[in-house]
């Protein structure tokens, strides 16, 4: 008897304990774990999905076990490594296993798809006689046993292979290619054959004799390389020369085609962290190092040799950036000294290029992965090495369930693969800070920009100053003269807007009406483009209204400062400027960001504005000036890591000056120009800002000196949230001793999202070694709750408290 352990996919009863199922035996040598089989559950006849965790021989079961139905995948989806992983990250999360696997699934196989059996050894008799004269044979879920044992066996033979089609799209594209059947000789003697000016065939010829070895080629690359036409090769076919075919390719991912780089050669310390990472790929070591560089510091150099000596050690590298669309220039280094071996995951691929990408992964074809938070679930194996550039970035941590931290991720990875793990910013979080203090991680200090180019220079500017709260708009005379300055040297400035809990907003002049959104308690923006006000969390929007809903007043006026207002202010201050503005309207097509920051690169702009996502990664030899127009947005947030935020925000941006051979210059304007984040930041000063924040988490008991879990709870009625929340502080309480702090529950910021109000109950602790068992039961309870309204959410370690 065969049993398959099964995590099942009941919407409203999940548990992470697994069923068993018994395997039929017709499907003995087929299921293995990793696969999706669909399986009956409860008592009528309903057919669930799940995942094969484990086979084995005995049960013990009591009762009766139901069979699977039928397998979905004809091959595992997921590896060994992932499964082992979906337990350690449901504990770790608190969420369910299944969604779990779920998310470690490339997302076309959650999207719909066929699949089909496509053949490698064309001529072998059984697999002529299953694909019936037709190029692919369809699996459908209506394959009998016989069937479904045939192709596994003839996969497990390496006669056919599987591929998933995502609809509407094909999974590979045809090209039309360019062969011969002649050999070298006989080329030659045709080639003699032809009249002088016959050039193009003269050339096609030689091509061909020459790459004789890798035809087909590409009607493309005859074009694009080699100026032979369409034409011409048509005329060589007419006289039998060639013989045109067609040749199947896996779609590459959009982007540009880099230049290709080679190794540069190293500072002393760029060569001393490099030595030390190999050691440790070396040594197969999983520790982790922290590389803190200043900005400029050369850690992307580091990053490539680092990866260079684990692939000459036979083995890959796995490297996560902060979000692919704002870092495209990370990419293009990483690709442009790689090439083939990289595959490139991020959200902008559509299905069918991230299931390619995938592919080439599965089928060992590639050696690097650069991807965003996702791309820590990529297949890739023999891993010798996991890099996190600017590990800082909250966008590592998932907003959804399971709310995993790339970062944790990557270290349970690295130890499973032996393989040392990178972290590097130029202002890591505490936590990696606080770790490398206590040498849980090892510390690598980059202090010095490359070619010894000097940090740039800072000015503070206090807005509440006389002469700045005189200026009508948003520009103080300081940076409006260092604006002037830049361009008449034609160099190139950035100016940031900070835009996090900043908008644009409708109010009456009258009577002070805010024009607010129906389902959620938050003003509602000012989209100038659409004449239209937006609201941002639940996307209502209404016409701008042309008198006060409320006292029906004319004196309307827009408060706050969009990137479209200061780009309004830069044309008026200066006419002859050119502006690009880059935020979430001018990048919303794909490849927008790519398109905006390599028409700044090439100084086709002379000012690059927009809000946080110009801030990273950026490196523009031009820029000599960076503007910050309003540095403490980001300090009024109510979360205890707003002083962490706004200090890297700022050193981020204040790094895209003066990187190159010119000297840099930024301008921070603020209304709190005594506060640490902002002093520090503007001395580029990470060591010192650390130990003032670490003073004031450790005065206020928060990471890293404490854990912190944020339970969250919300409902369409308030009354009923209230009730729920402190039901659920009672639960938690009676789990922990008096160490520990237990605050709320509070409304959050905005306290109503899409007509749900929202409170949240804080705990802070040291050591709770009942905590984690209460808080898997309160998960349990999550699915009741949702059948009630409610919805319950666990977050542990939360990036931001709102
Ligand atoms: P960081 O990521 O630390 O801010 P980068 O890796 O972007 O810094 O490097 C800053 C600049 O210095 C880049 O233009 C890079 O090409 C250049 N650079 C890095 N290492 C070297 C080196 N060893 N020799 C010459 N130039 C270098
Ligand atoms: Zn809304
Ligand atoms: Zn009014």
């Amino acid at each position: 008897m065969s049993v398959a352990e099964i995590i099942v996919d009941v919407p409203t009863m999940q548990t992470n304990r697994p069923f068993e199922y018994l395997i039929p035996d017709a499907l003995s040598d087929v299921v293995v774990p990793g696969m999706r089989v669909e399986v009956p559950f409860g008592r009528g006849k309903r057919k669930i999905q799940g995942f094969v965790m484990k086979v084995k021989d005995t049960s013990d079961f009591q009762g009766k076990l139901k069979p699977i139905v039928r397998v979905i995948d004809l091959k595992p989806v997921l590896s060994n490594e992932m499964l082992k992983l979906s337990y350690w990250l449901a504990d770790r999360t608190y969420s369910f296993q299944i969604s779990c696997l779920q998310t470690m699934l490339p997302s076309v196989m959650r999207a719909k798809y066929k699949q089909f059996v496509v053949p490698i050894v064309e001529n072998d008799p059984e697999v002529v006689a299953l694909l019936q004269g037709k190029p692919t044979f369809e699996i459908t879920n209506q394959l009998d046993d016989e069937t479904i044992k045939l192709i596994n066996k003839l996969r497990k033979n390496k006669k056919v292979d599987i591929q998933y089609v995502v609809q509407n799209q094909a999974v590979q594209v045809k090209r039309q290619a360019v062969t011969t059947d002649l050999n070298v000789i006989q080329l030659h003697e045709e080639k003699s054959k032809l009249r002088a000016n016959a050039k193009a065939q003269i050339k096609l010829l030689e091509y061909l004799t020459a790459h004789l070895h890798d035809l087909p080629v590409e009607f493309n690359v005859l074009e694009k390389d080699y100026g032979i036409s369409r034409a011409a090769i048509k005329t060589a076919e007419k006289n039998h020369l060639v013989k045109i075919t067609e040749v199947t390719k896996l779609r590459k991912p959009v982007g540009m085609t880099p230049e290709k780089t080679t190794k540069m050669s190293l500072t002393d310390e760029q060569k001393q962290a490099v030595d030390q990472i190999d050691e440790a790929i070396t040594d197969e070591d999983p520790k982790t190092f922290l590389i803190e560089g200043v900005t400029g510091s050369g850690k992307t150099e580091v990053y490539l040799q680092s990866i260079d000596k684990a692939l000459q050690q036979g083995k890959t590298a796995l490297m996560l950036v902060p979000e692919i669309s704002l870092t495209p220039q990370m990419v293009n280094r990483v690709v442009g000294r790689f090439g083939d071996q990289v595959a490139v995951l991020h959200s902008g691929l559509s299905n069918g290029e991230r299931y390619d990408e995938w592919t080439r992964i599965e089928n060992h074809e590639v050696k690097v992965v650069v991807g965003a938070r996702s791309a820590i679930f990529a297949p890739l194996e023999n891993i010798g090495l996991i890099i996190i550039d600017e590990e800082h970035e909250a966008s590592y941590k998932q907003d959804d369930n399971p709310r995993y931290h790339a970062r944790d991720v990557a270290l349970w990875r690295a130890k499973v693969n032996k393989s040392p793990v990178v972290l590097g910013s130029a202002t890591p979080s505490l936590e990696s800070r606080a770790r490398a203090e206590k040498g849980v991680y090892q510390m690598i200090r980059m202090k010095k920009r490359v070619n010894e180019q000097k940090l740039p220079q800072v000015q503070i500017v206090d807005m509440r100053d006389a002469e700045n709260s005189a200026v009508k708009g948003d520009f103080s005379p300081v940076l409006q003269a260092s604006l002037q300055e830049t361009l008449n040297k034609h160099d190139q400035a950035i100016i940031l807007l900070n835009r996090r809990g900043y908008s644009s907003f409708m109010m009456c002049r009258e009577c002070g009406f805010v024009l607010k959104c129906p389902n959620c308690d938050v003003s509602l923006t000012y989209h100038k483009d659409l004449g239209k006000m937006k609201c941002h969390y639940c996307g209502h929007e209404e016409p701008m209204p042309q008198f006060c809903p409320n006292c029906r007043s004319k004196k309307i006026g827009f408060y706050g400062t969009g990137t479209q207002n200061i780009e309004q202010q830069l044309n008026d201050l200066f006419p002859q400027a050119r502006v690009l503005r880059m935020d979430v309207d001018t990048t919303r097509r794909k490849g927008a960001h790519a398109k905006i920051l390599s028409q700044f690169g090439q100084h086709k702009a002379d000012i690059l504005l927009g809000t946080q996502m110009i801030a990273k990664g950026l490196d523009f030899p031009d820029v000599t000036l960076v503007g910050v127009i309003n540095a403490d947005t980001t300090l009024s947030l109510a979360d205890f890591r707003a002083s962490e935020r706004t200090f890297q925000l700022l050193t981020q941006v204040s790094g895209r000056a003066g990187r190159a051979q010119k000297s840099g210059h930024v301008v921070i304007q603020t209304f709190n120009p005594d506060h640490y984040a902002i002093k520090d930041a503007a001395k580029q000063d990470y060591e010192t800002f650390f130990k003032q924040e670490m003073y004031i988490r450790h005065q206020s008991n928060y990471t890293p000196y404490y854990f912190t879990t944020l339970i969250s709870v919300a409902n369409q009625d308030e009354g009923k949230t209230l009730k729920r929340s402190y039901w659920l502080k009672k639960q938690l309480q009676t789990a922990l001793s008096d160490d520990a702090i237990l605050l709320g529950p509070s409304p959050t910021m905005i306290s109503r999202k899409q007509n749900k109000y929202y409170y949240q109950i804080i705990v802070k602790y040291k050591h709770e070694p009942k905590l984690h068992q209460r808080l898997l039961e309160i998960l349990n309870e999550t699915q009741a709750d949702a059948k009630s309204g409610f919805t319950v959410a666990i977050d542990n370690e939360p990036q931001h408290i709102d």
